[in-house]
């Protein structure tokens, strides 16, 4: 079956963006694409900021328009109104980066919780993501991940993070939404699954609510996903998967040298690719029993999804399908599925703008290094400022 390509229509994609906002994102991506400048730019906004210079405004009117929401749930309202008109959702992430003791952690919590309500009262943003290290010590992660035995202290430490993510899934639970839980760093991902596992089993049961994440550049996760979908089946819960490639491969692949370990990275792209597809498909035969909300920017996959939707007589209504792309990238994917019917939602950062500039200055270096994705973005820009002048 031959899928209809619907991401060449640059009139959707656009259709939120005036002309004005056309060229300054055209302006941002054509910057962004030039790596020298992004080094010299995120030394400068980090040096800038730390020194108290006057450099907010200048940031908030660039790569913070175009990648957060706001700084608070409340000033990223219109935005998340503007979306839902073209059948986008939201989900709101407070991108405050790298905090480290308890009274963070608790905040972190405190700040889910926060917006579990403010989704009761917006329906535009019906879906909570969360980062497990937003809620405890990384070095704890790790340990439990590596089976180390834990101090008493370090014990009670434990299940203090084992309380926070209870309070959030159940939170959830109650109010009828779903939690998507973000996947990290090799070295401290097993503790989190187990982890997400088990709330899974104490909120999966009746409905869905929980939804683990599975990085498809671990050649190791075709095997995991149909593993955890036997002790679904056995233990008697729902399963939610997010599935995405993955966000810290040169780091993963560092560490593995440095360590001296095999890299659990696959070895090249296409071999991502495969076990994005194979976790994909497999997912979508067995879409009675498993969830799938599709993370990603990259077009093929996005049409494998829809036709595989189709070949299963899914409808793109059909709730055990989302699509999700990050708020300022890829908008001719997420408006010409929403149009199309396709669940799809936004990634929405937000959070004060100095707080954020570890997450633009990720983006920013993102889009310098994947492969051809500032390219499209611009070859998109530029075909829709062309039609629009010629309309
Ligand atoms: C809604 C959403 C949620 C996300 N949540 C998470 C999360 O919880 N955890 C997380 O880690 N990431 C997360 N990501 C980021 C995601 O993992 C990818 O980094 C990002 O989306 C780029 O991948 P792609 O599929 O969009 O595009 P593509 O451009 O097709 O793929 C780029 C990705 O391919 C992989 N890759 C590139 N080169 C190679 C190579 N030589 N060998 C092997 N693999 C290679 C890398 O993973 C790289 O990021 C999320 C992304 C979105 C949109």
């Amino acid at each position: 079956m031959q899928q209809e390509k619907i991401f060449e229509n640059t009139e959707i994609a656009f259709a939120l963006k005036s002309r004005k906002e056309l060229s300054k994102a055209h302006f941002l991506f054509r910057m962004m694409g030039n790596a020298t400048l992004v080094k010299i730019g995120a030394f400068l906004a980090k040096k800038s900021l730390q020194l108290g210079l006057p450099v907010k405004g200048l940031i908030k009117n660039t790569l913070y328009s175009q990648f957060c929401g706001g700084e608070t749930e409340q000033d990223c309202i219109p935005v998340i109104k503007r979306l839902y008109k073209t059948g986008v959702s939201s989900i709101m992430d407070f991108s405050v980066e790298g905090k480290t003791n308890e009274t963070d952690f608790d905040a972190a919590m405190d700040k889910k919780l926060a917006l579990i309500n403010f989704a009761l009262i917006n329906k535009e943003s019906s879906i909570i993501a969360m980062k497990p290290t937003a809620l405890g010590r990384f070095a704890l992660w790790q340990k439990k991940t590596e089976k180390k035995p834990l101090t008493e202290t370090e014990q009670e430490e434990w299940e203090r993070i084992v309380k926070r993510f209870d309070t959030i899934c159940k939170a959830t639970y109650e109010a009828k939404l779903w939690v998507l839980i973000d996947a990290e760093e090799t070295w401290m991902q097993d503790a989190a699954d187990d982890l997400v596992e088990l709330m899974m089993k104490r909120y999966n049961k009746e409905r869905l609510t929980v939804y683990n994440t599975l990085q498809c550049y671990r050649w190791d996760r075709v095997d995991y996903l149909k593993t955890l979908h036997e002790r679904a089946k056995s233990d008697g819960f729902k399963l939610g998967l997010k599935i995405v490639r993955g966000a810290y491969m040169e780091k993963e692949r560092a560490r593995a040298v440095e360590m001296g370990y095999p890299s659990p990275i696959c070895e090249n792209k296409a071999a991502t690719d495969r076990t994005f597809n194979d976790a994909l498909s497999y997912i979508l035969d067995h879409n009675e029993d498993i969830s799938a909300f599709v993370g990603t920017h990259n077009e093929t996959s996005s049409y494998l999804a829809m036709q595989l939707m189709a070949e299963k007589n899914l409808t793109p209504r059909n709730n055990s399908v989302w699509f999700g792309q990050l708020y300022g990238m890829s908008d001719h994917i997420s408006f010409n599925l929403a149009k199309k019917g396709y669940n799809t939602a936004k990634l929405i950062p937000f959070g004060p703008v100095k707080e954020v500039v570890p997450y633009l200055i990720r983006r920013a270096k993102e889009n310098t290094s994947v492969m051809g994705q500032t390219g499209r973005e611009l070859s998109l820009l530029s075909k829709e400022m062309k039609r629009r002048k010629n309309s």
